[in-house]
């Protein structure tokens, strides 16, 4: 697992990624290249600023709401993603997340 992943941005305490106020994490890369695809500044794996899960989870303790990982595709980095989501589960809250895999 790769200690850290490149994050596009971090929104806190939106309502449009699922329900309630959330932490919504946009993670960088995606190779789908999905038809109308809403976002294909997220492609580049290179993009956005380099994020540990621990430094994550100092930012979703902060503002103490669900959590959304999207993209990007978040499942270009699985074992990254499962742990994070471990790590919010564990805290009491719930992690969503967007994905072009099938
Ligand atoms: S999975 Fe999302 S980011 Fe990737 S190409 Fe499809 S719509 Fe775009």
């Amino acid at each position: 697992m790769n200690e850290y992943i490149n994050i596009l941005q971090i929104i806190r305490g939106t309502t449009v990624d699922g329900p309630g106020f959330r932490t919504s994490i946009y993670i960088a890369g995606c190779r789908h290249e999905c038809p109308g695809c809403h976002n294909p500044s997220s492609w580049d794996f290179n993009g956005g600023t380099p994020y540990t899960i621990e430094q994550l989870m100092d930012i979703i303790k902060e503002e103490d709401f669900d959590v959304t990982l999207s993209g990007g595709d978040p499942l270009y980095h699985p074992e990254f993603v499962k742990e994070l989501i471990k790590a919010v589960n564990a805290i009491g809250h719930n992690g969503w997340l967007y994905t072009g895999f099938r």
